[in-house]
Order: structure tokens, then sequence, then C-alpha cells
């Protein structure tokens, strides 16, 4: 009996070993091999479209470079972040907050631990805390959210992760909400225009799919958050800023819309090697033209302001060996 235990327990230890050695040998073939894949969000949100661009852009200089790049639609910034850790994708895009948190190993990120192999590509665009409601509702404020039936989004996006923040510092739990419901980005503004939600919350770049969907769906309207919990995580935190969503960009929004902001990042971590982080950013940096076109939220794409820290993670060395071979930043 002891001795077929004990045999057990070394034919499970010896399998153990061997998976550990497959599983190295697996990511270490996909660190070298040219199929790379980028993490991004819900098809309505801008990370999916952004995405999108970067690859096709890389895409175009295939014959130059040998790199096959695609996207995958995921569920936003701390789903992006656990995946490249554990080698399911290569890269992916998150707001500047998360990527903070998971490479110092705090807030969500605090069981899993610092994951110091982080590195920033470049900075994309602001991404704004948007809080749309029906027009009926009478929610003019972030106060106004308790008791009612609010969409605090999936546990691996961005939004919720904020949202959270921002509840802990104003002494809400979920509770406090009559229904928190965790309803797909996707299918947020049909939900809010067929009235089965009375808040819809997403982090996201502007104009996006999402926000359109909604204005034009139903009378609805962003709500402002110009809130003192607000005002704190600015102060407090170097990657929060105040926002503005500039007026006129959707049915119901003539007035500009002061919120929380923070920077999308596109990121990777060191098992992307130089030379392939190298040629990725010059191919999005010389077509910065064309990466302009491509979703009206790039309007505001400004090269300066994409390589311009502080960064929430280190600059991967592919990275910054382009940029200060243009100039953009300092040796
Ligand atoms: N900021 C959101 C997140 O981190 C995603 C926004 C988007 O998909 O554009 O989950």
């Amino acid at each position: 009996m002891a001795v077929a235990l004990k045999g057990s327990i070394i034919r499970t230890i010896k399998s153990m070993v061997v998976a550990t050695v497959v599983l190295g040998v697996l990511s270490t073939a996909r660190a070298e091999s040219n199929f790379l894949t980028l993490g991004t969000g819900g098809f309505t949100g801008v990370y999916y479209p952004a995405g999108g661009s970067i690859c096709r852009l890389v895409n175009n200089q295939r014959q130059h470079h040998g790199i096959r790049c695609s996207v995958q639609s995921t569920g936003g910034s701390v789903d992006n972040l656990q995946q490249v850790r554990s080698g399911e994708l290569d890269m992916g895009i998150a707001q500047a907050d998360w990527l903070a948190h998971a490479y110092r190993g705090s807030d969500r990120f605090k069981a899993s631990g610092a994951d110091q192999q982080l590195r920033t590509l470049f900075s994309l665009y602001p991404e704004y805390f948007t809080v749309v409601t029906r027009a009926d509702s009478g929610i003019t404020k972030l106060d106004q959210l308790k008791g009612k039936r609010v969409s605090v989004g999936k546990v691996g996006s961005g939004q919720r992760a904020t949202l959270e923040v921002l509840m802990r510092l104003k002494g809400w739990t979920m509770d406090d909400f009559s229904q928190a419901m965790e309803v797909n980005p996707a299918d947020q503004a049909s939900a809010l225009c067929a009235g089965k939600i009375d808040v819809m919350i997403y982090t996201l770049g502007h104009p996006n799919g999402a926000t359109k969907e909604v204005t034009h769906g139903c009378n609805s309207r962003i709500v402002e958050i110009d809130d003192a919990a607000v005002a704190k995580m600015v102060r407090d935190y170097p990657y929060y800023r105040w926002a503005i969503i500039p007026a006129g960009m959707y049915p119901g929004n003539e007035r500009p819309i002061r919120t929380l902001g923070v920077m999308a990042t596109f990121f990777s971590n060191d098992q992307l090697n130089e030379e392939r982080a190298y040629q990725m950013v010059k191919a999005v940096f010389e077509q910065a033209e064309s990466f302009r076109r491509l979703h009206p939220a790039f309007d505001a794409l400004v090269l300066q302001q994409m390589v311009k820290g502080p960064f929430s993670a280190p600059l991967h060395p592919g990275a910054k060996r382009y940029f200060v071979e243009q100039g953009l930043i300092a040796p």
C-alpha cells in the first residue's frame, strides 16, 4: 500500500516535471514565434479598433519584419494584463491605472503579486470614465447612482476596477445600488434603452460605438462626474486626470462634460524581444497619418504625447531604441 502510494506520488511528480518542461518549451516557442496576439476589449469599445489598427499597420510591413499580428477581443484592461502575464497574449491595451497596479502588484493585482516584466510600448489616447443614463432618469451626478440599477461592468474590465476605486473613496458597496449588474460591454447600450438598467458605465475613448449606439438608440445622456472623490484620485495618483468629453459628439451632448480621465496604454512584457518591439513601434509611428484616419477617437493622437511618460511600466527597450533614433525622446 505504502509502496503503491509512493509509486503514484513519484509518477505524479514525474508528470508534473514533464508538464513544466513542455510548458516552458511552449512559452519559449511562443515568444520566438512570428505570430503575435494583441488583447483588446469589447466590439463596441475603442480598444478593439485600436488593436486592429495597430496590427494592420504592423502587418502592412510584414515583408520587412515577418511579424503576423492579430487581435483578440477580451474583457478589457484587467483581462489583458492577466493574459499577458500568463503568456496567452503577447501584447495588450490597458488603462494606465491598471497597468501601474499590475506592475506593482497592488489593488486588484495584490494576490498575483508584482509583474515587473511588463513594458510600455507607447501611450494611445485619453479614456473617459463615461456614465450614461436615459434622459428621463433624473440622474445628473454621481451621488444619484445610489439606489439605481447600475451596470457595474465585468470583473476583467477597466471600468469595473476603476469604479470600485471610486466607490471605496465614497464609502459605497455594491449594496448601495438597487441592483449591480455585470452586463457585457457590448450589450449595455441596448440594456439601457430597453429600460433593463438605469446606468451604464464604460471607460473608453470618444467618440465610440457604444456611446453612439446608446445616444442614437434612445433619449440618453452622459452624466457629468464632477465629484470630490474624483478630485482626490486626480490629486493622489499620477495616472488620473480631469478630462472633458467635447460637446457635440453625440445627440443630447450639447455641453462639454467633465469626468475622470486615464490614458490607454499599449503594452507587452519583456518576452517580446527588442527587435520585434522596435519593428512594431516603427510600423505604427511611420504610418501615423493612416493610424489617425482609422478611427475618430485617434484624431487626437500626437506622437510627442504617445512617447511621453510618466509611464505605469518601464518603456520597452525596443520602443525606446526607436524613439531615441527618431529624436522623440532623449537617450
Ligand atoms: N477601458 C476599458 C477597459 O479597460 C476598455 C475600453 C475599450 O474597449 O475601448 O476594460
